[in-house]
């Protein structure tokens, strides 16, 4: 839950006040025109009305906010953000969203000597020069940790 936390905060505030605003713009639009016009929900209960006029424009709400967290996430891992961003907005379906959080490059994790952020397959910190996948002490490949031998030379790897 707290990790959904740390997610929701990158949203921009711009994405908040634009998607609220497209919400009440939507909920008003109910209110006034299609709920009191319509011949069907004209004769609903205001309960019912009410409840309509706050639940329909929600995935508005929602799909803005998304738009927003795709534009700071793809920002954020270095990605074409600006292309992400325009093609969550015009695919339709959403399907630019689904798209992107199946294609979208792996977070960027923080150097565990000095914390600046790596980019993906970086083998050393560009900052301090720290290793930060392990290296075949021969070929200085990028080796795994459950290899006994490497995978490029043969060297026979220290086992850890
Ligand atoms: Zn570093
Ligand atoms: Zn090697």
């Amino acid at each position: 839950m707290s990790r959904f936390r740390e997610e929701i905060k990158i949203i921009p505030n711009l994405a908040w006040v634009i998607g609220f605003l497209l919400y009440a713009g939507l909920f008003l639009f109910l209110a006034m025109f299609v709920l009191r016009q319509e011949p069907e929900p004209a004769g609903w209960p205001l309960v019912a009305k009410a409840a309509l006029a706050i639940v329909v424009p929600l995935p508005l709400f929602m799909f803005v906010l998304l738009i927003g967290y795709v534009y700071a996430d793809a920002k954020r891992r270095r990605m074409n953000h600006v292309l992400w961003t325009l093609l969550a907005i015009f695919i339709p379906n959403g399907l630019g969203i689904i798209l992107y959080f199946i294609l979208r490059d792996p977070a960027p994790t923080p150097c565990p000597n000095c914390g600046m952020m790596t980019g993906k397959g970086f083998a050393f910190c560009p900052s301090c020069g720290f290793a930060l996948a392990p290296r075949c002490p021969s070929c200085g490949r990028g080796v795994e940790a459950k290899w006994t031998y490497c995978g490029y030379c043969g060297t026979s790897l220290p086992t850890t």
